[in-house]
């Protein structure tokens, strides 16, 4: 077994998950009544190994929504179709060092990285971009259930009828990077990209369901309840390469700095982070810091490295 004293292992999570708990600072997301309704006092946390153990507290089977969380799998699933190259002919790899949602390129006038809105809508163009649009939802949600061993994945339609009425940011971002020419050549409007970039933030899941995520992602890309190849090799490799340098928006280089993980967080207060080769973990509180990151989230997990090396240089 990966953790062989998972009972003392279990003990020491649960104090820190605890230790969390009566955390108060942030403030819940409020640009849509959908996450602006969200409980405060939500919070779950759920493990899941790459063998297979798994733990959970609190909160840990109600469903939220993905976010930008979605944003590192829909990279993974992309780069596993066509291809690290291709996919990196539309879309950096550098830190955008700016808000997660501002009108920016890089100087090749791509996006900056696939972590960022810009990013990400033209990642989600790219998926199956010749397929229907009823034919690309299912795509997703059929591979987001393989990344979660068959469990809950769901859709938010409130979430994402709220996204696209307050998405003039997007449209923005969306047509000044039609004007540099930043989107493949699709049968597809600015418009259906942004839907199915808002379908991809409103999918569901659950501390469990997205732990399980994350340990298909530590564990190569290989499902550890099912035992099924989701990711590639490479894919895997890159989404965890950009996880670490830019999934947690602007405190990116902090949480790298401290934390030493590949993490991804979204405004929904969900949080994903990967320990290669030993376990997934997701947390979910809903009240965010100034940077957009779940604020017992990010504790949680400075908690964690104080009690184990997971730290990636802590080996050495
Ligand atoms: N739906 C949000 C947006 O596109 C996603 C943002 C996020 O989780 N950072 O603005």
């Amino acid at each position: 077994m990966i953790v062989p004293s998972w009972h003392e292992f279990v003990s020491e999570v649960q104090e820190i998950y605890l230790k969390c708990k009566p955390i108060q600072g942030g403030q819940v997301a409020q640009y849509i009544p959908q996450l602006a309704r969200q409980d405060p006092e939500k919070w779950g946390v759920s493990i899941c190994t790459v063998d297979g153990q798994r733990i959970s507290f609190g909160d840990a089977t109600t469903p939220f929504c993905f976010q930008s969380v979605s944003k590192a799998f829909n990279y993974a699933i992309l780069a596993s179709d066509i291809g690290a190259d291709a996919v990196h002919s539309f879309v950096g790899q550098e830190p955008s060092g700016r808000f997660f949602n501002e009108i920016c390129l890089d100087r090749n006038n791509k996006p900056h990285n696939p972590m960022v809105n810009s990013g990400a809508i033209i990642v989600s163009s790219l998926l199956k971009s010749d397929w229907s649009m009823s034919d690309r939802f299912d795509y997703i949600l059929n591979e987001y259930k393989k990344l979660a061993g068959q469990e809950f994945i769901g859709f938010n339609n409130a979430t994402f009828l709220s996204e696209r009425d307050t998405a003039d940011r997007n449209f923005a971002l969306s047509y000044f990077m039609k004007e540099c020419k930043c989107f493949p050549e699709t049968r597809h409007s600015i418009r259906e990209a942004l839907d199915f970039y808002f379908q991809l933030c409103s999918l569901e899941g659950t501390c469990e369901s997205l732990a399980v995520m994350a340990a298909t992602l530590a564990n190569g890309g290989v499902c550890p309840l099912t035992s099924e190849k989701c990711v590639q090799g490479r894919p895997c490799r890159d989404v965890l390469s950009l996880m670490y340098s830019c999934g947690m928006y602007d405190y990116s280089g902090q949480f790298a700095f401290q934390v030493g993980l590949p993490a991804k967080s979204g405004v929904s207060g969900a949080m994903i982070v990967v320990i290669p080769n030993l376990m997934g973990i997701c947390m979910w509180s809903p009240p965010l810091d100034k940077m957009g990151n779940t604020v017992r989230g990010v504790e949680f997990c400075k908690e964690m490295i104080k009690k184990f090396k997971f730290h990636n240089y802590d080996s050495l």
